[in-house]
C-alpha cells in the first residue's frame, strides 16, 4: 500500500467509484517505482475500474530547447511500450493541459485524477487550474523525492543542517523497498500507438540546441548508468567528485529531472554497493538531503529566483554592494557564446553548450563569475537561470533554481568575509581553481582548443 503521507487532495470534489482512475504524468515519468501511478493503480484496483496514463506535451517548456525535449519523448516512448505490457493504456494529450486533462476525464468517465508532485510554479499553476476546473478529485503524489516534501518539513528550511536530522529521522519509514506495478485487473482498450516523429515535428522549439549523443534517454539508460556507477564511479566518489577533468560523477541528474529514474532506486542501490562508506554516504548527501533541500526551498518560497528569496543578510550585502564598480561586464551573448576574458569560464560554458551537462565543480563557479560580471545579482540570477535551462539536460529543476541561488544569492549558504561585488556572498577565483584540479587539462578537454569532447 502507498503510505497516505506521500498524497495531498488538492480539491474539494468526490472520487466517483463508477469511473476510471487517470494518472496525469508530469515529473515521474517512469513506469516501475513511482509512487503516483502505484497510488492510481491502487485506487483503480480498488473500484475494479480500468486505470489510464496520460501525459500532457507542450509545445514550450520554460527556457527548454530541442536537446531536452528529445530526452523526454524518447523516455516516453519507453514508457509507452512498458505500459502497453501491462494492459493499461498511455495516451498523449496536447496543448493547454487546463483544458486537455478536465476534457480527457470527462470523455473516458473518470472517477478520480492522480497526479506527481513538482514545486516550481508554472507546473504548480497547472494543477491548481487544473484542480478548479475538474468536478472530480484531483489527488497529488510526491513520486521524485524519499520523503515527501511536505512530511520532510512543513516549512523553508534555513540549510542542509537543519533539513538533514528531520530526513534522517524519516528514512526508516520512507526509503522502503518498492513494490512492483503489476497487470490491471480491469482492462481498457489500447489506443493506437503515438507518433512520436509526428509529435517531434509539431513541436515549436529552438532546434539549433541539438540532441546530445553521449547519454541515451529512458529509463533502461538510466538503470544501465546507475549499475556502472555502483560499480565503479562510485568507488572514491567522497574524493574524486569535485575535479571536473575527471567527472567521476554518476552523470544521473537528467534522468532524475525527467523521473526516468527514482531517487529511491538510486538511494536503494547505492546503499547495497560495496563502494567505500565515506564514498556511499557522500552521495546520498547529494542525492537525498541537497536534492530534497532544493525542493524544499522552491516549494515554500515563493520568491525562489529573485533577491528577494534569499536570506536577509544576502540581500543586505548585495544591496550594499550594489554600486561598486565591475571590472568586466558582459552582455548574455557574450555569455552565452563563450566569450569572456576567461579561459576557463570559456570552457565551462562550451562543455555545457556542447555536452549539455556541465560539471558540478563548474557550475558554481561558473555562476558566481555571472555575479561578478552582470550589473545587479537579478540580472545575473535571470543570465545564469536562462542559459542553464537553455542548455542543461537536467535544467528547469529545483536543483538548478538552487544552484544559482546559492551561488549569487548565498541560499542555504553563510556569510563570507566581505569583498567587492559579492559582498559576504562566497567567492571562488581562479586561482582556487587551479589549486583544486589540473584547469589546463580541463580546458583542453571542452575550451576553444579541446582535444576531445565528453565521451
Ligand atoms: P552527482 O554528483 O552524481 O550527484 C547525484 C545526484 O545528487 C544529482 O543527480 C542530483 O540529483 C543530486 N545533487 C548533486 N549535487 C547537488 C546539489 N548541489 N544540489 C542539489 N542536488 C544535487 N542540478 C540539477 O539537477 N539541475 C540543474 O539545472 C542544476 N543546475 C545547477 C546550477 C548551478 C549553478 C549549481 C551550482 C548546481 C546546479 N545543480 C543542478 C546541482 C548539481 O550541480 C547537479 O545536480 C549535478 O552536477 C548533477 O550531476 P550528477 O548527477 O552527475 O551529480
Amino acid at each position: 500500500m502507498v503510505d497516505l503521507r506521500r498524497t495531498r487532495v488538492l480539491n474539494e470534489q468526490p472520487i466517483l467509484p463508477t469511473g476510471g482512475v487517470v494518472y496525469w504524468m508530469q515529473r515521474d515519468q517512469r513506469v516501475q517505482d513511482n509512487w503516483a501511478l502505484l497510488y492510481a493503480a491502487e485506487c483503480a484496483e480498488a473500484v475494479g475500474q480500468p486505470l489510464y496514463v496520460v501525459f500532457n506535451m507542450v509545445t514550450k517548456f520554460s527556457n527548454g530547447a530541442m536537446r531536452q525535449f528529445d530526452f523526454l519523448l524518447r523516455g516516453l516512448a519507453e514508457v509507452e511500450a512498458e505500459l502497453r505490457t501491462l494492459g493499461i493504456p498511455f495516451y498523449m494529450v496536447r496543448g493547454d493541459c487546463v483544458e486537455t486533462i478536465p476534457a480527457f476525464v470527462s470523455e473516458h468517465t473518470i472517477g478520480h485524477v492522480v497526479t506527481d508532485f513538482n514545486p516550481l510554479r508554472f507546473t504548480a499553476a497547472w494543477r491548481t487550474d487544473v484542480a478548479n476546473r475538474l468536478t472530480v478529485r484531483l489527488t497529488e503524489v510526491d513520486a521524485h523525492n524519499v520523503v515527501p516534501a511536505w512530511v520532510a518539513s512543513p516549512k523553508l528550511e534555513f540549510a542542509a543542517y537543519t533539513l538533514r536530522p528531520k530526513i534522517h529521522r524519516l528514512l526508516t519509514e520512507f526509503l522502503t523497498p518498492m513494490p512492483r506495478l503489476g497487470v490491471s485487473t480491469a482492462l481498457a482498450p489500447l489506443p493506437p500507438l503515438i507518433d512520436w516523429q509526428e509529435l517531434s515535428d509539431w513541436l515549436v522549439t529552438d532546434r539549433t540546441v541539438a540532441p546530445v549523443t553521449w547519454l541515451e534517454p529512458g529509463t533502461t539508460a538510466a538503470k544501465r548508468r546507475l549499475a556502472t556507477f555502483c560499480n565503479e564511479g562510485l568507488y572514491d566518489y567522497a574524493t574524486k567528485r569535485n575535479d571536473p577533468v575527471l567527472n567521476q560523477l554518476s552523470h544521473l541528474s537528467p534522468y532524475l529531472h525527467f523521473g526516468q529514474i527514482g531517487a529511491q532506486r538510486i538511494a536503494l542501490e547505492v546503499s547495497k554497493s560495496d563502494a567505500d562508506r565515506e564514498s556511499r554516504d557522500a552521495y546520498l548527501e547529494e542525492l537525498i538531503v541537497r536534492r530534497e533541500l532544493a525542493d524544499n526551498f522552491c516549494f515554500y518560497n515563493s520568491d525562489y529566483d529573485k533577491v528577494s528569496g534569499a536570506h536577509a543578510w544576502a540581500q543586505k550585502t548585495i544591496t550594499e554592494h550594489a554600486t561598486d564598480v565591475r571590472e568586466y561586464v558582459y552582455t548574455l551573448a557574450q555569455f552565452e557564446a563563450a566569450q569572456t576574458h576567461d579561459e576557463l569560464w570559456n570552457a565551462a560554458q562550451l562543455q555545457m553548450t556542447t555536452t549539455g551537462k556541465m560539471h558540478g565543480f563548474m557550475r558554481m563557479y561558473w555562476a558566481k563569475k555571472i555575479l561578478e560580471w552582470t550589473p545587479d545579482a537579478q540580472t545575473a540570477i535571470d543570465t545564469a537561470l536562462f542559459l542553464n535551462d537553455k542548455y542543461e539536460l537536467d535544467g528547469r529543476d529545483p536543483g538548478g533554481v538552487v544552484g544559482v541561488m546559492w551561488s549569487i544569492c548565498g541560499v542555504h549558504d553563510r556569510a563570507w568575509n566581505p569583498r567587492p561585488v559579492f559582498g559576504k556572498i562566497r567567492y571562488m577565483n581562479y586561482n582556487g581553481c587551479k589549486r583544486k584540479f589540473d584547469i589546463a587539462a580541463y580546458m583542453a578537454q571542452y575550451g576553444r582548443k579541446r582535444e576531445s569532447l565528453f565521451a
